[in-house]
């Protein structure tokens, strides 16, 4: 479909104990879908407007086992099963008439990214509940024409370097071969890509693909706030008509937990650190300058280059951006005024994203 904007949510959390510590204010307040942010200095504002802003800072009720929901009486808390609603339900529509879709989460290290994208624990994110969803939604099918395929892979880019999370053995240092081949584009070559029947096979998949990411490091915040995980869940319809032949319609659709977007200087990285810092920074900042270029055309500026190759990250991820992709980007925000200029940041990162344009298409073409 042609002019198809980037659909953007942004997503403000509850205070963590950090931030609760140094007596912390909230400088994120929303209303409808408008964002105002609120500099702690001088009082001065700024507003945003995307298409959905998520209050998931307070009115909240905790159950005792750690599951959030709105406070009784009480709408204002944005909880997963909503944000899955209004983003993941989309991806799943999306998927069955064909489209490719992305949804990526961006924001600084413990905004909220991972939460809204996979969960913890009782709290199930978008990627948990939209597999499950359609799983549920494959066993309803009685159309004995159409065979029903879902396969799974889950990677990691780390220091601009590819890795299989579903494979335990140790992977060699220089990591998966990136190739590109002039129908599907960029690939990552030898990346197992897992037949699965059901929820649970998703589940476990999952699990394992967590466990990798986290154990590849001794220091495993580090790991996860510095690398990239990329989950690509390939759907495919394969349907038979009358005479006999079968279509097939096939959908990716691609899960993105993005690295932490804080700036390596700002942590006082050096030696390897600073190396690892700024590779990644190279990924998140090519994802930048390609965001930028493709709002630069969206706005009519022409003769612009868009710097896809710059980065593994947007090698992968280049039909999501500007490309044969629905896609949509959760940006998550501290609410707390000690993170004022990370939060503004994402916040500026969010509203050049929305104006992406891309062209997504049905993907059908006769089963060979
Ligand atoms: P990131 O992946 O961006 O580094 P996390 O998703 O791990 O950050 O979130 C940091 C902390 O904040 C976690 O303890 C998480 O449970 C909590 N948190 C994040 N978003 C929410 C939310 N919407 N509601 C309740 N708790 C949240
Ligand atoms: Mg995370």
């Amino acid at each position: 479909m042609p002019g198809d904007s980037v659909k953007v949510a942004v997503r403000v959390r509850p205070f963590n104990q950090r931030e609760k510590n140094a007596g912390s204010s909230c400088i994120i307040s929303m209303s409808g879908d408008s964002t105002t942010i609120k500099n702690p200095e001088n009082g001065s504002t700024k507003m945003f407007a995307f298409d959905y802003s998520y209050w998931s800072h307070d009115s909240f009720q905790e159950n005792g086992e750690g599951v959030f929901t709105p406070r009784s009486g009480s709408t204002k808390y944005t909880d997963q099963r909503r944000v899955f609603q209004d983003l993941g339900q989309g991806v799943l529509d999306n998927a069955w008439q064909g489209y490719n879709a992305a949804l990526f989460a961006y924001g600084q290290t413990g905004s909220g990214k991972s939460y809204s994208m996979i969960g913890y624990g009782p709290n199930k994110g978008i990627v948990p509940i939209t597999c499950e969803e359609l799983f549920k939604a494959i066993e309803t099918n009685k159309d004995s024409q159409k065979q029903l395929q879902v396969s799974f892979s889950m990677l990691e880019i780390y220091n601009e370097k590819v890795k299989d999370l579903l494979v335990k053995s140790k992977q060699a240092t220089e990591g998966l071969k990136i190739r590109q081949n002039p129908q599907a584009g960029f690939y990552v070559d030898g990346l197992r890509n897992v037949p699965v029947r059901n929820y649970k096979e998703i589940e476990k998949l999952m699990e394992q693909g967590t466990v990798n990411r986290t154990t590849a490091s001794t220091n495993m915040n580090a790991t996860s706030s510095r690398s990239h995980m990329v989950i690509t869940i390939r759907f495919n319809q394969v349907i038979r008509n009358a005479g006999g032949e079968s279509n097939t319609r096939s959908s990716d659709i691609n899960l993105v937990d993005l690295a932490g977007s804080e700036r390596a200087d700002s942590t006082g990285a050096t030696g390897d650190r600073l190396k690892e810092g700024s590779a990644i920074n190279q990924s998140l900042s090519t994802l930048g300058n390609v965001i930028s270029a493709l709002a630069d055309i969206a706005g009519g500026k022409k003769n612009v280059l868009v710097p896809y190759r710059n980065s593994v990250l947007t090698k992968l991820l280049q039909t999501a951006l500007g490309g044969n992709s629905r896609t949509i980007m959760i940006a998550a925000l501290s609410p707390a005024d000690i993170n004022y200029d990370e939060t503004l940041s994402t916040l500026r990162y969010a509203d050049r994203a929305k104006k992406i344009q891309n062209k997504a298409v049905v993907n059908e073409s006769p089963t060979d």
